[in-house]
């Protein structure tokens, strides 16, 4: 059992001094690269996406295979029926929730700054709903549904809009959302934008509420080290790079992000 202790004031002032020193960071920038994963959504309430399986505690299904199995592209093409069920219900348990603080501040800075862009792990949309227009959603999106066969497409706001599973209405084919399920391979345009941007680099890289257990998540990171550009983690829990990152802030995102807004917008003056 863990116990959460309430943050020493000694921390409280350490924290505060590294929110001071990326927004001095962010002043002399003019590109930023925000990578994003289930942490940033737990704050809104979300389960975590690798904690998809979180919402089965014993992470069995009631048809008695692992929740990362119904997941899975397999499944999808063999029994569709069966990840459906389990989407939606997904599905279901996120639906009241929508973006947080965090999300916005990292639109606001795409507004701000010359150059912003979001890599998101997530699935639920939140980046682009608080404003965010450069997103590359490696996993997909929940809300976008097409169809194998026929590459017919439809956005839809929740699942109340389909039936479940949903049939394509042009060749009647099960549809499935856009999503990268356990198993399957990345999109390629995605990792081709991605790549571009790299290559484009920015001037500071965050990683923010997520494992990094992913290596093309991981990736970015490693090669701004590598260029020497500062890197700052936010995530109140240690991960793999919370050893080597420039700035490590063990916070939330949404009170880090707000904290961090404040400094910059009162450093460059005016909000
Ligand atoms: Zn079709």
């Amino acid at each position: 059992m863990k116990t959460v202790l309430p943050l020493p004031k000694a921390n409280q002032a350490q924290n505060q001094a590294k929110i001071s020193e990326i927004a001095r960071l962010l002043k002399g920038c003019r590109n930023i690269l925000f990578i994003t994963g289930s942490g940033i959504s737990a704050e809104s309430g979300l389960p975590t996406y690798r904690g998809i399986g979180g919402l089965y505690d014993d992470k069995t299904t009631e048809e008695g295979i692992p929740i990362e199995m119904a997941l899975a592209g397999e499944m999808l093409s063999t029994r569709p029926e069966i990840t459906w069920k389990y989407l939606s219900q997904i599905e279901k348990n996120c639906r009241s929730a929508t973006f947080n603080r965090a999300h916005e501040v990292i639109a606001q800075m795409e507004r701000d700054f010359e150059r912003v862009w979001v890599l998101t792990q997530n699935i639920d949309g939140f980046h682009r709903q608080a404003g965010s227009k450069n997103v590359i959603d490696i996993h997909g999106n929940l809300h976008n549904i097409l169809c194998p066969a026929c590459g017919w497409r439809k956005t839809i706001k929740d699942f109340t809009e389909i039936d479940i599973p949903p049939h394509c209405p042009k060749c009647n084919t099960i549809a499935r959302p856009d999503v990268v399920f356990f198993g399957e391979m990345l999109p390629e345009d995605k990792l081709a934008l991605l790549m571009r941007e790299l290559d484009r680099g920015f001037d500071i890289y965050f990683s923010i509420g997520t494992t990094s257990v992913f290596p093309y998540i991981r990736h970015p990171m490693a090669v701004a080290e590598h260029l020497r550009r500062p890197t700052v983690e936010i995530n109140p829990g240690e991960t793999e790079i919370s050893g080597w990152v420039e700035i490590k802030l063990p916070m939330g995102a949404a009170e880090a992000l707000d904290g961090v807004w404040r400094e910059y917008t009162s450093l460059r003056g005016g909000p």
